[in-house]
């Protein structure tokens, strides 16, 4: 049995090893993809402290996982199949694994509009990472669906390979932070579409065009849906209290209504989902954990 035992490789769950396994603490990681979550999936991130350029995700999730690993956390590629919060435990293909503290890392994941054509055409010009798929539309016509940071950094992203960007909100402004609110709309790659909502993806073999809910089709060959995202909380669902989104309860000690049961990241209930806070709910979970 370990000390701790930490699902989920994002920011949240490496800070969370990294100061546990300083701590002395026998302790497990389980990922089921990537390190990083969804920050290893993010171009470059610009706010994260020290890096006066920014950083590229994939590049900071790999900082992060190998000084976690230099700090002596075990981290095992292996999705958790089944979370057992009571029994602080956790099933991977390998087997249960079972420790004194549980730290879930769960993140989230990207929210579906769920209209005509989104499942349908995943992949064939539908998408939710302009960063992973973008590439592939180099230099056309594409659309970015959402006002948030998310949106407007997928638009930046695109826009800088050359995409002439239609961006499709469904108000007058962006809720992205005012700096990059700004560049995106100063970019003349970026056409902002206001007060649209997108009503079906069209396309028979591939995305042909987005309709929108007043009969407007504007022909794109991709389109990415970054309207926000939902917890990765199905597997503790029924075990730990969780608000109506599916955000596990807990106040900044990170602790859960279940003894011993901690969450870190974006998967726990705060008003700010930023990667500085994910790491900041790693170090205060793992610093929480000798008193289980
Ligand atoms: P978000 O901030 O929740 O924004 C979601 C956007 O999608 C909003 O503009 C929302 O519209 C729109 N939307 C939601 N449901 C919709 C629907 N059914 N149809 C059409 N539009 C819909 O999500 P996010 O941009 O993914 O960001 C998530 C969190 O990560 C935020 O806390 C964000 O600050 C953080 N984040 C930070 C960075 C960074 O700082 N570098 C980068 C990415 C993400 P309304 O405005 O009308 O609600």
């Amino acid at each position: 049995m370990k000390d701790v035992l930490i699902v989920g490789a994002g920011p949240a769950g490496l800070t969370a090893g990294l100061y546990a396994a300083r701590a002395g603490l026998d302790t497990l990681l389980v990922e089921k993809q990537m390190p990083g979550g969804q920050a290893a999936q993010t171009n470059i991130i610009e706010n994260f402290p020290g890096f006066e350029n920014g950083i590229g995700g994939p590049e900071l999730a790999m900082a992060m996982e190998a000084q976690a690993q230099r700090a002596g956390v075990q981290v095992l590629y292996e999705g958790a199949e089944e979370i057992d919060c009571a029994g602080r435990r956790v099933r991977t293909q390998s087997g249960w694994h079972a420790a004194a503290a549980l730290i879930l890392a769960l993140g989230a994941q990207p929210r579906r509009l769920g209209v005509p054509g989104e499942e349908a055409l995943l992949g064939r010009g539908v998408g939710f990472c302009a960063t992973c798929d973008g590439a592939l539309y180099r230099g056309r016509p594409v659309a970015v669906i959402g006002g948030g940071n998310s949106a407007a950094e997928e638009a930046l992203y695109l826009a800088g390979i050359g995409c002439e960007v239609t961006l499709v909100h469904r108000r007058d402004s962006l809720r992205a932070e005012q700096a990059v609110a700004r560049r995106a709309l100063e970019n003349p790659r970026i056409t902002p579409l206001w007060n649209s909502r997108v009503a079906s993806f069209a396309g028979e073999e591939k995305l042909e065009a987005l309709v929108l809910d007043d009969g407007r089709r504007i022909p794109v060959d991709a389109a990415f849906v970054a309207v926000g995202r939902t917890p990765d909380t199905a597997l503790v669902r029924g075990q730990v209290d969780m608000d109506a989104q599916g955000f596990i309860v807990a106040g900044e000690d990170c602790r859960t209504s279940m003894p011993g049961v901690f969450v870190v990241g974006d998967a726990r209930t705060k008003a700010l989902r930023q990667v500085v806070t994910a790491a900041a709910d790693g170090a205060m979970a793992a610093s929480q954990c000798h008193k289980a």
